[in-house]
Parts: structure tokens; sequence; C-alpha cells
């Protein structure tokens, strides 16, 4: 069961994060894929406001890592784009993909390895044939938990 969504403004972008921050628990683990500018930073956002996180999500791009402890649960929010081959494990990415959060990461190709069984991928593509804010969200679940959260999406996305 996959799904894809189409949006055409950031905003669009950020209310499917929101959307999905509720339906969220400790120990998940979303992996945000696509080129520079795609927008997963601002999904990440959207995602923080509907976690009821009041500071400003800002891209860790430089410090790989940014928590956020002010919401209803932590936000580890990850950039490992910088990483360097196999240096996952001494980040210890696994204490925060255990932890008492809700794991983020973006650029997640570079700690395939990392990766355990269960987690939702997001692919984003611009299509840029469409107009230069248009984006397509590939929603990629992996293991029962995440087919439901899913499939409740796409449910509320039709009104269900
Ligand atoms: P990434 O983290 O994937 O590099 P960002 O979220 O940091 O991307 O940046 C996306 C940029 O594209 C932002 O400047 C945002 O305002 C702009 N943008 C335009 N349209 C969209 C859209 N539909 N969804 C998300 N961002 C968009
Ligand atoms: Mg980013």
């Amino acid at each position: 069961m996959a799904l894809t969504m189409k949006v055409s403004t950031p905003e669009e972008t950020m209310a499917i994060g929101q959307r999905l921050a509720p339906m969220l628990a400790a120990k998940d683990i979303i992996l945000l894929d696509g080129d520079l500018g795609a927008g997963k930073t601002t999904f990440t956002k959207g995602l923080a406001l509907g976690l009821g996180i009041k500071r400003n999500v800002k891209s860790p791009t430089f410090t790989i890592i940014r928590e956020y402890q002010d919401g209803r649960l932590p936000l580890y929010h990850m950039d490992v784009y910088r990483l360097e081959d196999g240096s996952g494990d001494e980040l210890g990415l696994d204490e925060y993909f255990d932890g008492d959060g809700v794991s983020v990461v973006e650029w997640s190709q570079f700690v395939a390895d990392e990766l355990p069984d269960s987690y939702l991928r997001i692919a984003f593509k611009r299509l840029d044939d469409q107009g230069e804010n248009v984006r397509e969200l590939h929603f990629e679940p992996h293991g029962q938990r995440f087919i439901t959260m899913v499939q409740q999406l796409e449910d509320g996305q039709n009104g269900k």
C-alpha cells in the first residue's frame, strides 16, 4: 500500500506533516528523501506544529541533529547528508531511533544500513513542469503500523 499526494504550496506540505503528527508515538521513524529544496524541512516544520512544538524548526544541515522537547513527544530531527559513511553508529542513531521521541531523518539513504524494519519513508519530488511550487509526496510504509497510518492519512484526505 503506497500513497501519492500532490501539493502546490509550502503550506500544503506543512499541513500534511501536521495531520501525520497526532498519529505518531515514541520510537516512530519517518524518513524524508528527495533533492535539496524538495520540501523535507518544510514538512518537518508542519509535523512539529502538529506535535505542539513552539520552537522554530530549523534545518539541522550543519548540526546533523536537533532535538525539540517542548511538544507532545520529543522530536529528533536529523539531516544526515554530511554524515560520512558508517559514522551513523558513532552518532548513536540507534539511541534516537529507540528513544522516547519521534525520529525524522532527512537524506536517509546515507544511513540505510542503520535502519530498523519498521518505518515510514516519504519521497519528495519537484514537479517543475507543473509549476515551481508543485511537489509530489510519495508515502512508502514499511511494517504494519505504518501501513495503517498511511491508510488513515488517505482516508482523512478523502474526507472519510
Ligand atoms: P529540503 O529540506 O528538502 O532541502 P526545504 O523544505 O528546506 O527543502 O525547502 C523547500 C523550499 O521550497 C522552501 O523555500 C519552500 O518555501 C519552497 N517550496 C515551494 N513550494 C513548496 C511546496 N509545495 N512544499 C514545500 N516547499 C515548497
Ligand atoms: Mg532540509
